[in-house]
């Protein structure tokens, strides 16, 4: 069970990822995570270096889109902010990630998830097997169930950290 929440690669953020090498690997197709990933959670605002980073995937060749089980309204916002086609669906259920997919049209080995909950972006990720990237949340602010759920993914962390099976990349 460990292994199904252990991401490929664990970062600070967006901005610790090295497009360059995703595409070594194969990845073709990105799918992105909103709040605490994007954004701040609850938040319609985009930083200007995540707004570069975002186009800068898009120029790289990357096709992208988000995935959330926010409301579909505010999906759709974020998506027309950020000219990033979105998909609804609640991780870690399969039938999300098969809609992002749809969407990129790449498969599985090809498609990366960045997002920054354990227990949804990289257990949903893993299971449907996407090469899963963990990225620490942007703000603290969050429902109160994620914040009792923080409290699990810091265990799950440790533990994967002491058996030497995360990839931390500063
Ligand atoms: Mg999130």
């Amino acid at each position: 069970m460990l292994s199904r929440l252990c991401p490929n690669l664990y970062v600070d953020s967006l901005h610790h990822i090295d497009l360059s090498h995703l595409r070594d690997i194969g990845v073709r197709g990105i799918v992105f995570d909103i709040d605490n990933t994007v954004t701040m959670w609850g938040s319609n605002e985009i930083a200007p270096t995540t707004l570069k980073w975002l186009e800068g995937a898009k120029t790289h060749g990357f096709r992208v889109c988000l995935l959330s089980n926010n409301r579909k309204a505010r999906i759709d916002d974020i998506s027309r902010m950020l000219d990033i086609p979105s998909a609804k669906g609640f991780k870690p259920f399969g039938s999300a990630f098969r809609s992002a997919l749809c969407l990129l049209g790449t498969s599985p080995q090809e498609t990366t998830i960045i997002g920054d909950q354990i227990f949804t972006d990289i257990l949903g990720g893993n299971r449907a097997g996407l090469y899963t990237i963990l990225v620490q949340p942007m703000s603290t602010n969050e429902f109160i169930t994620t914040k009792l759920l923080r409290r699990l993914e810091k265990i799950v962390l440790r533990k994967l950290a002491c058996r030497g099976l995360l990839t931390r990349k500063d």
